[in-house]
């Protein structure tokens, strides 16, 4: 954090505002915080940043991210969800140290920031998430992040836990994270699945949210197996089920929401669930295409994210945004999901999902200083008019130049400022050919 206030000069400021405004001008930070835009902004004791080579954007959410995964990369291509987990992920996740689930975090955070991410809900393993933890205090991102819960289920070994001995987890990892690094990382409660997840265990989950205000973060209805299962067992829906367990509430966010019936949608809607859209994950593990203009239009929240490393295989927020918007186009019409709506979901409704909404998602005074710089002027975005045409369907992550989140500089130049790439590219490669590689 710079002590002297800073001020942006002359940059393509676009604020995701509610007038949606766009223009030339200055960014006065101070104190974390966003305390001045206008055209020129003036401060005597300030020192000064030349942007005007850049559109400066609020930092980029993505509200569904597994980081414990990321060296898992290229090793589970080509499989339905429960083969994908079964036969690699979860062997893989009960394969972790401490060592290599650090590693795969640092991998994870180092492209998910060159890339213009400042904000993540990060999904955890069952196992050694202090490091998972540490890594996110040191990077300089912000996140809700949280252990998955398993205690149900063909779960192995390694990973299943009883229903007491995953609560307490959770709890004690809050209690030592919740709120660390001055609010910038929080706890988020992660059952993985229904189908992992006994009653109890999703019972308890909801009480405890409600009661510590932390928010929950699972995955539903993510395929027509999956869908099947739940039925097969339950002899109702995914979200009359959760419902019924109490779990269903403004603090739910539920990542692909893919096969909902009518009355789930309803559910989402009167509850306010957040839906997760993970568009390269739904269509790499030929899950499905989420209806996500049917929940825009009856006003459910939807934010974006990548999944894992292994369902995708990048953790690219750019990536992202020009999928959401093109799969939805062959079904609802070429005007659908427009660049704006879609810009949109990668800042302030992830905002709104995370609780967020008054401290970041858009450039105004009295919000955190989360900012990208995009450089203006590639070989692959001009000649613009629509500058959010320009950042959702030409602009290429690289495009990214600078990040800044809480007014601190965590990418100067393509280069991050807490971590060395060399280093973790040499120990991702390390770790990967002696654990992971068989
Ligand atoms: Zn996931």
């Amino acid at each position: 954090m710079s002590a002297k206030p800073l001020i942006l000069r002359n940059g393509l400021i676009v604020t995701i505002n509610e007038r949606r405004d766009v223009f030339k001008g200055d960014i006065l930070i101070e104190d974390k915080y966003i305390r001045g835009i206008s055209a020129n902004v003036q401060h005597n004791n300030a020192d000064s940043f030349d942007a005007s080579s850049y559109v400066i954007i609020p930092g980029l959410i993505q509200t569904h991210i597994h980081l414990c995964q990321t060296i898992f990369r290229n090793m589970a291509d080509d499989l339905k969800l429960l083969e994908w987990l079964n036969q690699k992920i979860y062997p893989m996740e009960a394969a972790h140290t401490p060592e290599s689930l650090r590693i795969s975090a640092q991998l994870g955070l180092a492209e998910l920031m060159l890339s213009g991410t400042t904000t993540i809900m990060d999904m955890g393993t069952v196992h050694h998430m202090d490091v998972v933890f540490e890594e996110l205090v040191r990077s300089g991102i912000r996140a809700f992040c949280g252990k998955t819960m398993m205690d149900y289920g063909k779960i192995p070994t390694d990973l299943i836990e009883n229903t007491q001995g995953a609560i307490d987890s959770s709890l004690s990892l809050m209690k030592r994270w919740h709120d660390c690094a001055d609010g910038r990382i929080k706890y988020a409660f992660a059952p993985r699945f229904v189908l992992s997840c006994s009653d109890e265990l999703l019972n308890v989950t909801a009480k405890l949210s409600q009661q510590l205000k932390i928010p929950i973060h699972s995955h539903a209805a993510e395929t027509m197996d999956e869908v099947d299962l739940v039925k097969e067992k339950y002899h109702q829906d995914t979200l009359s089920y959760l419902e019924q367990l109490g779990v269903v509430g403004p603090n739910l966010c539920l990542a692909h929401c893919i096969w909902l019936n009518e009355k789930e949608k309803d559910i989402l809607y009167q509850q306010n669930v957040k839906v997760l859209h993970c568009p390269s994950s739904n269509l790499k593990l030929g899950s499905g295409i989420a209806p996500i203009p049917d929940y825009l239009e009856r006003g459910i929240t939807v934010s974006i994210g990548a999944d894992g490393a292994p369902c995708n295989n990048n953790l690219d927020v750019f990536t992202e945004m020009r999928l959401a918007a093109l799969i939805q186009k062959p079904k609802y019409g070429p005007h659908i999901m427009d660049s704006e709506t879609v810009m949109r979901m990668a800042t302030m409704e992830g905002a709104k999902t995370l609780g967020l909404e008054n401290e970041i998602g858009s450039i105004e005074i009295g919000k955190k200083a989360d900012l990208a710089f995009i450089r203006l002027d590639q070989i692959y975005t001009i000649p613009f008019n629509n500058i959010y045409s320009k950042l959702v369907y030409s602009t290429p992550s690289s495009a990214v130049e600078y990040l800044m989140i809480d007014g601190n500089w965590v990418v100067k130049n393509r280069s991050l400022v807490y971590y060395d790439i060399d280093e973790i590219i040499k120990q991702t490669n390390h770790v990967s050919n002696t654990m992971f590689t068989h």
